[in-house]
């Protein structure tokens, strides 16, 4: 253990100032998306089965809504820009510019160079939630996916229906190329309806029982051409463990919806991050 020194007291008492402060970051007409989504059709649905995962497609100017159907249950999304995978959800980035946990006006935010909002939340049905008396919340950018290597060093199980393994299956499927191939697109998740935090003692990361409920859901609005996978996390609400068959798990549901035409007058998917990278990064 390290000597404090004698003015540690005065070091710890400096207030902190936020890194990113999120004030000029584009502003979502959440107003215009809600009056588009008002006559938006229903197009398509897919059901994530228990500890499995699937794939979904979202055009630019679409909704799509994941719910919890039959119980508690969480869910590990990743999201790419369908018509190049190279540029992909960053979990980080979004924590770093919105928080640990995101909802209802917030962005999920793309990968380097792009970097620009992929999707919108538009409506949260656990934003009644806020934070709770452990520093907990939902929907969190804070976790990673769980994962069969995480669980094989800390105890030397071989268990194939983590999320990452489930995402790396469908994608597979999806873009009809090998496992290999699959896993690496597979990245950090917005862990749908998941309730986490960091411990204030230990400061590590932490799960509690999801407070989700059949009928809650979490919807988005597409940004940009979106290929989706979303994970039905073996932990189910998680509020044991996660890396193995012992919790009840149950699907969640995709749908996805189309405004008429013009509804969205006035809107553009953004375009990419005006950086010149030219000029040395
Ligand atoms: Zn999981």
């Amino acid at each position: 253990m390290s000597q404090a020194p004698a003015d540690a007291a005065a070091r710890r008492a400096v207030a902190p100032v936020i890194c990113y402060p999120n004030d000029t970051l584009p502003v979502p007409d959440l107003a215009l998306y809600a009056a588009a989504r008002e006559g938006a059709e229903k197009i398509a649905e897919v059901v994530v089965l228990p500890r499995e995962a699937a794939c979904f497609r979202v055009g630019a100017g679409e909704f799509f809504r994941i719910s919890s159907v039959e119980g508690p249950q969480v869910g590990d999304l990743n999201l790419w820009n369908a018509d190049d995978l190279t540029e992909r959800f960053y979990s980080g980035k979004t924590r770093a510019l919105h928080g640990t946990h995101v909802t209802r006006g917030e962005r999920l935010w793309s990968s380097f160079p792009h970097l620009r909002a992929m999707a919108t939340i538009v409506a949260d049905t656990l934003e009644w939630y806020g934070i709770d008396d452990f520093g907990g919340s939902v929907h969190d950018v804070i976790g990673t996916r769980c994962d069969p290597y995480t669980g094989n060093l800390l105890s030397g199980v071989q268990y194939h229906h983590c999320c990452h393994s489930n995402l790396t299956r469908a994608v597979a499927e999806e873009l009809g190329v090998s496992l290999t191939e699959a896993e690496g697109h597979v990245h950090d998740v917005l862990n749908v309806f998941m309730c986490t935090g960091f411990t204030r003692d230990t400061g590590q990361y932490f799960m509690k029982a999801s407070p989700v409920r059949p009928g809650d859901y979490l919807e988005f609005f597409a940004e940009i051409d979106l290929l989706g996978a979303l994970s039905a996390c073996p932990g189910g609400d998680c509020s044991a463990e996660h890396t193995s068959d012992s919790a009840a798990c149950y699907p969640l549901m995709v749908e996805v919806f189309r405004p008429v035409a013009g509804a969205l007058r006035g809107w553009q998917s953004p375009a990419r991050n005006g950086y010149d990278r030219s000029h040395g990064r």
